[in-house]
């Protein structure tokens, strides 16, 4: 019991500045304390969820405090150090602690006046048990699809009904709306049953007769009945055992199915892999992994933090295993880290191989109630020891958190972008486990600067795992150069003769191609070929991206989309073409010329649907595709086993996007989608076309030398003064009359002239000024030396000052730290 509080400081979740003060009602005063969550009125009318950040009893000056409403938990949804977390976070990135509760907390776990709730789809009309007030709001649901909060309480006129509202929650009777329209879908997979009537051996036997003359059939139906004797459930295939491991024709079990020969149906696949596999979770390190494993555990003794340089291949993920074996066996927790993306069943169903119920995952493309769930068993005493998440995880309760690892640490996807907290997953890592004492460690076949740079200066320990697993080569580089293919007219289209070459050999060798392609739509934009008109989008500086499959040209900042322009309004000349190849036109020029084929594609428009994503792999993964064309979606780690070539259409574009880190990110993307090709038994092949095939960075990609383009690319981030020698803070400002935005960038420019140390550039309009409407004028710092926490809160200052002017109020002002 907490000691008599009269006051409590409430973080409410709104981007505004500090905590609010609420007077707690006298009946309260005994239970309020640290991270529970209470219902307060802020402004006019509006109810929120907010979290006790703080309790004390000196009343607030100038203003009298209103009372809490509600307090809605027995027990602490969040522990001190987490508020701790969110504060360091406010500091670091430039935010509001609101805008951290916001991103933190499942959206379950704070209810506000505009929640949305309707009547939970399983429940069946049980009314046993529950009361009054939970009756009369079950009512009020019953004739509506859903009601907000607000509306509930005025249709049972009352004024607190959080509490209530709550308790329907958990009981399932009720549910958050938007929970609805995403609903959890198991995953599933297709198995083959025997017909029942072919249980009669002479049937069987005709049937084997008939199947003479289709061999392939005849195969299959042997195949099955030798797989379905050393199957877990007898009787019973998976279509992957059937035909991705023992390489029978789809075609062929197609045709068994349609003569009712095999029964197809989907099952469920369980989350948890099945207990005979968790008892085999024992693995066997070859000796170079076994090196690099002493090798992180004597770093480990000294630093706090180490770098696992790994090429691909190089079996990251046991070594991972290992470790967190090793950390939990004395009762501690582990974070594992992924990009979003990377969270596949693939990597998700190893790790629980081997640490069965141990396992948490939490990522933001579970369900929210999913996520509350994760959340709550964190608080237990009993919470997972593991947990397998994206870069939200960071946000979870823990217990005695000892490691965390931050795999494929380059991707730019642990930077979260859009909305305020803009934080990078891997530096708030490194502040969390400064805060437990524990560990961190970073794994990349492509680390980013910055982190190899800390590793080199033994900031924090370096170790590299050089050698694939299982003794595969990395793949075989050729560079194709355009322009020779260009002179001598041999390519067509995107293709170049030497790919297109190297795509039959392959497909002829029964093996897969990927084509890496990073630009989505059709074409990069259509273009009149009379006087080079290009139909640009209406609300932002951008041309507009043809997509054939819809017919329409859209705009990939907004997506504001218009009907194909046939007549140019400028000429009026009707001789319009299309520039460029996007991933959609690859994809429909790939099947002209493999007819056989299966084509498909991979990229944010194909993989839309929750599912999508995971459907387009285990196709890959099932041999269902043949080729897989993709942006650079298809360079995340996956691993697949049949993969002979990979295809890089253009690396000019990568070589030549206008930002500092071009050159870095155009060798790691390189890299690892080459990184792709050649798995088990052979070699793989890569193409690059480029019509630069001596640029150094194609020659580091050629040669593996990750080392040679971390020197050539410091040597250019010093000249240029760019991280990891000085921090860089960009101030976006956003308003929709560019006059307004100019004068607000200007006056902002004055104010930070006084912080000392520090390169202010600009403000300048970026490369695409105006987005959404909005014209967009950037400052960008660059500041070294000590005491860089000072100046940032300098900067806030600076920044809200203009803010609050009367001119300002309307200008959005986004800061980013470490803008990557
Ligand atoms: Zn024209
Ligand atoms: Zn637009």
């Amino acid at each position: 019991m907490s000691a008599l509080a009269l006051f409590v400081e409430v973080i409410l979740p709104l981007p505004l500045h500090g905590t609010f003060t609420y007077r707690v009602p006298r009946d309260l005063e005994h239970y309020v304390s640290l991270g529970k969550r209470v219902v307060v009125q802020f402004g006019r009318k509006k109810l929120y969820t907010g979290i006790i950040a703080e309790t004390h009893d000196s009343p607030p000056k100038g203003y009298q405090a209103k009372y809490i409403e509600e307090l809605l938990d027995d027990a602490p949804i969040v522990f001190e150090d987490q508020l701790g977390f969110w504060d360091w976070m406010r500091q670091y990135y430039l935010c509001h602690i609101g805008d951290c509760m916001q991103a933190a907390i499942p959206s379950g776990l704070k209810l506000s006046s505009e929640s949305r709730l309707a009547i939970h789809p399983n429940y069946a009309g049980e009314m046993d048990g529950l009361d009054e007030e939970q009756l009369d709001i079950l009512e009020a649901l019953q004739n509506n699809n859903f009601l907000t909060l607000d509306e509930i309480a005025k249709l049972i006129r009352k004024t607190h009904v959080h509490a209530v509202v709550r308790s329907l929650v958990e009981l399932q009777v009720v549910v958050q709306y938007e929970e609805l329209q995403h609903k959890f879908r198991p995953k599933t997979e297709t198995v083959y049953r025997m017909a029942e009537w072919l249980s009669d051996k002479e049937q069987l036997q005709e049937v084997f007769e008939a199947l003479n003359r289709a061999p392939k059939q005849l195969e299959a139906l042997m195949q099955f009945i030798q797989s379905s004797k050393t199957s877990k459930e007898k009787g019973v295939v998976k279509r992957q055992i059937l035909i991705a491991d023992n390489g029978i024709s789809a075609a062929a079990v197609d045709q068994l199915v349609k003569k009712e020969i095999l029964l197809k149906s989907e099952v469920e696949v369980t989350r948890l892999a099945d207990k005979d596999a968790w008892a085999q979770g024992d693995i066997e390190l070859t000796e170079h992994q076994q090196q690099t494993f002493d090798e992180l555990n004597a770093l480990f003794a000294e630093k706090d933090a180490a770098l696992l340089h790994g090429v691909t291949s190089s079996g990251k993920t046991e070594l991972y295993i290992k470790l967190i074996q090793q950390k939990i066996a004395d009762g501690g927790q582990v974070l594992y880290m992924l990009p979003e993306i990377a969270l596949t069943a693939q990597i998700i169903q190893r790790l629980q191989k081997h640490f069965g119920e141990k396992v948490g995952i939490y990522h933001s493309k579970m369900s929210d109630n999913e996520r509350v769930e994760v959340w709550k068993k964190q608080l237990s005493n009993e919470p997972y020891q593991v947990i397998l998440g994206a870069r939200s995880s960071l946000f979870l309760p823990f217990r005695k958190l000892e490691f965390i690892i931050l795999d494929e640490e380059h991707e730019h996807t642990f930077k979260q972008h859009d909305p305020a907290p803009r934080y990078h997953a891997r530096d708030a890592a490194a502040y969390l486990c400064k805060k437990w004492n524990a560990k961190l460690l970073l794994g990349s076949a492509t680390p980013s600067i910055e982190a190899y740079f800390n590793g080199k200066r033994e900031r924090i320990g370096l170790v590299h795992l050089t050698e694939r697993y299982g003794g595969i080569k990395l793949p075989h580089i050729e560079i194709c150069d355009l322009k020779l293919e260009r002179k001598a007219e041999t390519m067509k289209g995107p293709f170049s003769s030497q790919l297109l070459g190297r795509i039959k050999e392959t497909l002829d060798r029964n093996q897969q191609v990927i084509i890496f392609q990073n630009r989505r739509g059709y074409s990069s934009f259509v273009q009149c070929n009379s006087c080079g008109w290009v139909p640009d989008c209406i609300n932002c500086d951008i041309s507009l991206t043809y997509h054939k499959y819809s017919q329409d040209v859209r705009c990939h900042y907004c997506g504001h989309s218009d009907k194909v322009p046939h007549v140019c309004p400028n000429c009026q000349s009707t001789y319009i073409k299309t520039k460029g190849f996007g991933t959609e036109q690859v994809e429909e020029e790939l099947a002209l010329h493999f007819p056989e084929a299966i084509v498909q594609r991979m990229d944010m428009d194909t993989t839309r649907g929750k599912h999508a994503y995971t459907r387009i792999i285990s196709d890959f993964e099932d041999r269902r595709i043949d080729i897989l064309v993709g942006t650079q979606m298809v360079t995340k780690g996956l691993d697949f086993d049949h993969v002979g070539l990979v295809g890089i259409l253009n690396a000019d574009q990568l070589l030549n996007y206008p930002d500092f880190r071009s050159f870095e990110r155009a060798y790691q993307l390189m890299a690892q989608v080459s990184g792709r090709a050649g798995r088990k038994g052979r070699r793989g092949l890569v193409v690059i076309q480029t019509s630069e095939p001596t640029h150094f960075i194609i020659e580091q990609v050629v040669r593996n030398d990750y080392e040679g383009m971390y020197q050539s690319e410091l040597v250019l981030r010093k000249q240029f003064r760019y991280p990891p020698f000085i921090r860089m803070i960009q101030i976006t400002m956003k308003h929709r009359d560019r006059e307004k935005v100019d004068a607000a960038a200007a006056v902002l420019a004055k104010e930070l002239e006084p912080i000392p140390d520090k390169l202010l550039l600009g403000p300048e309009f970026p490369l695409v000024q105006r987005i959404r409407n909005k014209y967009n004028k950037q400052i960008i710092l660059k500041m070294g030396g000590a005491n860089i926490k000072e100046r940032k809160v300098q900067i806030f200052k600076a920044i809200q000052r203009v803010h609050e002017m009367k001119d300002f109020r309307s200008v959005q002002f986004v800061p980013d730290v470490d803008p990557v």
